[in-house]
């Protein structure tokens, strides 16, 4: 018998999430994940709401592939599904600006390389068809630097990060498509950060064939659910014809829970792993928020309150250097240069949940998800503020909420 101290009940306090994720869980989605009732992942209702939840997901990811459906986890677990069609010795160039796109790479490395390749440095392999095209932090992956690369390699594959949550900074999709499409390469993207959070359709990209996402970002769905996948017909015919080591992540083997079969659509989905009732509950829940809001409507919200918090820190003396519409991220006023980390601790130990940079150089990374109001944007605003003088900025307060109320005179931008 061991000895193991029974510990009181976990309880976990309510922070203010002001980061880049995961994002505020919508109260409905608790709700319906609380609500669920004890029920085993063949029983109807659960098989319905999982084919619900995949017809919402093509809705709003602007789809028709066929294979779109939610990978049981978070967001790395759709991209391991995603680049499980990437086989030892394959040629893949990937685009890394920042920490996610990095991983991604690395990812990709452990995928391509071949036997000798992986065990030589089984961490971090370098196999040699896999070529990594290093954009520094800070700014964007552009349209010229993946065709350039491309014309070069002329690989099989090619991935990027639509928006690069490290260093906060959107990288051109459009350029990386165009590039995919001319040099025949079939992209790979990490919509991790951007799917609900940008109105984009995955149909216009038609260079890229495979498609990850998150449960917890733009999707407000962090109970532990799904991650949204979407795979075009090449890519589901060239997987048929590689195949992949794996089973639970396979992504043709996978859909099947979801009623996709052999290519199509079928009314009842078969078993592959025990879903719960709970997750697709929740996830359910979550699609249908995006959709009665539109995620047009939301890309709009999120511009709007992102401007006013840039405005704000901007009068606070920091800079931004980030363009996404989620989340900035800054660099502290001069005279604090140095003590991010301090500053992000200071606030995390008191329920103000921002972020440093997770990779060099450090910066402060501040984000609205889910918080699409001026309530919660102005709390975000004070408590900053107050943390900065705290710690000895010179911030003209008066200014900062004059700043405030200006934007929020004006309404949102009409289309
Ligand atoms: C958050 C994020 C990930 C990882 O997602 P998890 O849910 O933590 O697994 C991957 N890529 C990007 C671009 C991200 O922003």
């Amino acid at each position: 018998m061991s000895n193991v101290e029974i510990f009181g009940q976990l309880e976990i306090p309510n922070t203010l999430a002001a980061g880049p994720g995961p994002g505020n869980t919508d109260p409905r989605v608790l709700q319906r994940f609380a609500a669920a009732g004890m029920a085993d992942h063949m029983q109807a209702d659960v098989l319905r709401g999982m084919i619900e939840a995949k017809q919402m997901l093509r809705a709003i990811m602007g789809t028709s592939n066929i294979y779109t459906y939610g990978v049981a986890g978070t967001g790395w677990s759709g991209l391991d599904v995603m680049f499980s069609a990437v086989q030892p010795g394959d040629k893949v160039v990937v685009f890394v600006n920042g920490t996610f796109s990095g991983i991604d790479g690395l990812t990709v490395r452990m995928k391509a390389a071949t036997a000798e390749e992986l065990a030589a440095n089984p961490m971090d392999p370098q196999p040699a068809s896999v070529t990594i095209v290093n954009v520094p932090h800070g700014q964007s992956v552009t349209g010229e630097i993946v065709e350039k690369a491309l014309a070069e390699h002329k690989p099989k594959w090619a991935a990027m990060a639509h928006w690069e949550t490290g260093s906060g900074r959107i990288n051109d999709l459009r350029g990386f498509s165009d590039a995919c499409e001319k040099h025949g390469a079939m992209g790979l993207v990490d919509a991790v950060s951007s799917l609900g959070v940008e109105n984009f359709a995955i149909d216009d990209f038609p260079g890229v064939h495979g498609w990850a996402s998150c449960p917890q970002k733009g999707i407000c769905c962090l109970p532990l659910t799904y991650a949204p996948v979407s795979f075009t017909d090449r890519y589901i015919e060239t997987l048929r014809q590689t195949g992949t080591r794996t089973f639970v992540h396979h992504p043709i083997l996978e859909a099947r829970h979801w009623g996709i079969v052999d290519g199509k659509d079928v009314e009842k989905g078969t078993y592959h792993r025990t879903h719960s009732a709970y997750a697709v509950s929740a996830f359910h829940e979550a699609l249908r928020i995006t959709l009665q809001q539109t995620v047009a409507e939301r890309a709009k919200q999120y511009a709007y309150h992102e401007a006013a918090l840039r405005d704000a820190v901007t009068a606070m003396g920091c800079k931004v250097t980030s363009n996404m519409t989620s989340l900035v991220v800054l660099n502290l006023p001069e005279g604090l240069a140095g003590r991010e980390q301090e500053l992000v601790q200071t606030c995390r130990s008191k329920g103000f949940g921002i972020w440093p940079t997770l990779s060099e150089p450090v910066q402060v990374r501040i984000g609205i998800l889910n918080l699409l109001n001026r309530a919660a944007v102005t709390e975000i605003v004070e408590r900053f503020a107050a943390e900065l003088s705290a710690m000895g900025a010179n911030i003209d307060i008066e200014t900062v909420r004059a700043g405030l109320e200006r934007h929020y005179q004006t309404a949102v931008a009409a289309e």
